[in-house]
């Protein structure tokens, strides 16, 4: 156990999809040197397969006795897609006007699965029931994280101050048993130098007072970043003090420290009339369960009790801290 935990928030209910973050990632952590394939943050559409495909089905984590569970090593090409290119020369060559245009803009490999692959397709029948939202997500950091567990080189720590999980890469073997352990498949294999790599938490920036870059550059300002004992924090009152954010796959067993605002807002179904079923929410709430625990059905009702209230008195501070109206007031990073 570290001494203290900094978490995550991001609430679900503001994500655009727009993919800021995964590129602020990767510009800074994982376009380079063996990680081009890597995504330490990504954002996934909800229903899915997600990146690495099917992830939710690879194994990994505890069971309720607390043993590990064995798990499934994703394929780089298959499982998580080979980053291809384009061929701009091509395009470039061709009249696109022309009667009979050139299959030119192509990428230059054959992919059959990247992220994003089956991106807003979601679940349902238009215009009748279908939905989806997006679920952006990054190592957990996780209190008991599978990936730490399942190390037998003691490789994978947690660091005292802050509980962000870090690789030891002068004692990693590479020999890849984290990415069996981890449920959520966030620890990734560097085959250039046959290591394993992952989210880092961008500790340099918090240590210098500063959120993570996906944080940082959040453009819904869904996420929030503070340590859970700091009940100033939004984070503690986000977790804490309304209960309104529960971390993903709670039953996996790895006690994560991302934790999500579940999505409220989705529109009303529509009979086989057009007509709308009043009092209908498109998002099954089994889903919503499934993914975070029965603890949702009391955040949800939370949520929009204190809606209700902001909408009569004008008040709630709920409502002001998941509005985010100041971009800083979202982050409390000071290790004291
Ligand atoms: Fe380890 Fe996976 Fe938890 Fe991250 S999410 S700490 S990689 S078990
Ligand atoms: Fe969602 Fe924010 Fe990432 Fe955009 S930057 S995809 S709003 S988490």
């Amino acid at each position: 156990m570290s001494k203290r935990q900094l978490a995550m928030v991001m609430d679900l209910n503001k994500c655009i999809g727009c993919q800021t973050c995964t590129v602020a990632c990767k510009t800074q952590w994982t376009n380079r040197n063996g990680r081009e394939y890597m995504y330490w943050n990504n954002v996934e559409t909800y229903p899915g397969d997600g990146y690495p495909k099917k992830w939710m089905e690879l194994g990994g984590g505890f069971d309720a006795a607390g043993d590990l569970q064995p798990g499934i090593i994703p394929n780089i090409e298959a499982d998580y897609g080979v980053p291809w290119d384009y061929n701009y020369e091509s395009l470039a060559e061709q009249n696109l006007l022309s009667d009979k245009p050139e299959p030119g803009f192509r990428p230059d490999q054959s992919p059959t699965w990247g992220p994003n692959w089956d991106e807003d397709e979601g679940a349902g029948n238009f215009p009748m029931d279908n939905y989806f939202f997006y679920l952006p997500r990054i190592c957990n950091h996780c209190s008991n994280p599978g990936c730490l567990s399942a190390c037998p080189r003691d490789a994978i720590f947690k660091r005292e101050e802050d509980g962000v999980v870090l690789v030891d890469l002068d004692r990693c073997q590479g020999y890849r048993y984290c990415i069996a352990g981890c449920p959520y498949k966030k620890i990734y294999f560097n085959p250039k130098i046959s290591k394993s790599e992952k989210c880092i938490l961008c500790f340099p920036r918090i240590e210098q007072g500063l959120p993570p870059a996906c944080a940082q550059s959040c453009v819904g300002r869904i996420r929030f970043v503070g340590f859970l004992d700091d009940e100033e924090s939004q984070v503690y009152k986000l977790v804490h003090k309304y209960k309104v954010a529960l971390p993903l796959r709670p039953d996996y067993g790895t006690q994560p420290n991302v934790y999500y605002v579940p999505p409220t807002e989705a529109p009303p179904k529509f009979d086989e009339n057009g007509k709308i079923i009043e009092g209908s929410n498109r998002i099954p709430i089994e889903e919503l369960e499934k993914l975070f625990g029965p603890a949702v059905h009391d955040a949800i009702k939370t949520i929009k009790a204190e809606r209700e209230k902001r909408k009569k008195t004008g008040k709630s501070e709920l409502m002001d801290i998941l509005i985010a109206y100041q971009h800083q007031d979202m982050f409390r990073l000071d290790h004291n």
